[in-house]
């Protein structure tokens, strides 16, 4: 056992969700794969070349440097950038990457660019905003922005928007509204256009919410990963990440004598004390320390005590037996991110993105 951090991915479980989440859509949605952040945490390049190997015809990240490491890698795919920020656009264009044009703002600083670059029928997506109020041209706004786009020499490749409540239970008025904002999209673009771009609204959790509406193609991340957000909906998909780090010391505690930054835990009786090499430099955040967060040790559940270290934590295994060496388990396919996230009110899309670099990540 190495003394150190892994992240080890299964590949299988990957192409696993991949065909669950195939086999959702008929044979002309589009399946554009999320690898943003890492690919949720893993490893963007690893993934995006395992992804197309399975047959992906399609990313998307976040921002533009997501996008050049990919393309530096080789990943010759289409690439849509979801929110690229002003600084950005001549890299997207020097890496041949699909922007999100999300404000007449954005849409008018990367008009200039294509034009002093005499670039013709450059692709962009139209990102609309249906209620979520985070990124998006308005309802109000398409006809106009539309219209400045037809003039242009962008081409449109896709128009679509995003759920703020996909995987809430149905019937949800407020996805109801929000369908129905994209529906009228939906009318004006087959209205306007012989050739429409595609059309898009659904993530993970939507694939499976709301399997009526995959337009022509659908934007996957988590469920890529193993997780869509709903307890049933999981039970289909396999997470494809298992945090571990080996035991790497023992203590053997007085009643009375404390562990850790500020005595954060105190010993009621002679305990036994195990220390991980992760901290929150690694991504396991404060939140998880003084009795919140678990790990499994030899299959059993140890608690997380007292402050947790920017390089280490510790964790009471008075009742478990266990020596240096032995793995210790932050989450895998059994207990999953989102048993290990729950205790500290959060989400399996936050630790798995959160996890720092130093973490080795190795495949299987
Ligand atoms: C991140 C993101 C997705 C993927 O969401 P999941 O819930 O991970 O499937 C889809 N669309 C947009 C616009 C996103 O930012």
């Amino acid at each position: 056992m190495s003394q150190e951090a892994y992240l080890t991915i299964n590949l299988k479980s990957l192409a696993h969700n991949y065909n669950v989440l195939r086999s959702k859509i008929n044979g002309e949605t589009l399946l554009i794969a999320v690898v943003k952040a890492n690919a949720y945490g893993s490893d963007g390049v690893k993934i995006a070349k395992e992804l197309s190997a399975l047959g992906t015809d399609y990313f998307a990240v976040a921002y533009a440097s997501e996008g050049i490491n990919l393309r530096k890698a080789g990943i010759k795919k289409p690439i849509l950038v979801f929110y690229p920020q002003k600084g950005q656009l001549e890299k997207l264009i020097e890496y041949n990457l699909e922007p999100a044009l999300y404000s007449k703002e954005i849409i008018h600083s990367f008009l200039a660019l294509v034009n002093k670059n005499t670039l013709n029928k450059y692709p962009v997506h139209l990102k609309c905003n249906t209620g979520l109020n985070r990124i998006g041209i308005s309802i109000n706004e398409l006809n106009e922005v539309l219209n400045i786009l037809d003039e242009s020499s962008l081409e449109v490749k896709s128009v679509y928007s995003h759920l703020g409540a996909s995987e809430n239970k149905k019937p949800c008025a407020f996805t109801k509204k929000q369908i129905e904002s994209f529906e009228l999209i939906k009318k004006q673009i087959l209205k306007r256009y012989k050739n429409p771009p595609k059309l898009h609204l659904l993530n993970s959790s939507g694939i499976f919410n709301y399997p009526e509406l995959k337009y022509d193609a659908v934007r996957t991340g988590i469920a890529l990963y193993g997780f869509a957000n709903r307890t049933e909906w999981d039970a289909e998909l396999k997470p494809i990440a298992k945090l571990s780090a080996p035991l790497c010391q023992i203590h053997h505690l007085n009643k009375g004598e404390s562990v850790g930054y500020n005595q954060g835990w105190v010993a009621t009786k002679n305990s036994i004390i195990g220390v991980i090499p992760v901290g929150h430099a690694d991504g396991i955040g404060r939140q998880y320390g003084n009795g919140i967060g678990t790990v499994q040790i030899n299959g059993k559940p140890a608690s997380i005590i007292g402050n947790v270290c920017m390089d280490m934590l510790m964790i009471d295994v008075s009742a478990i037996d266990c020596k240096t060496g032995d793995e210790v388990v932050f989450f895998d396919e059994n207990t999953t991110a989102v048993d290990f996230t729950a205790s500290a009110n959060t989400i399996s899309y936050e630790i798995l993105t959160g996890l720092n670099n130093r973490i080795k990540r190795v495949y299987i």
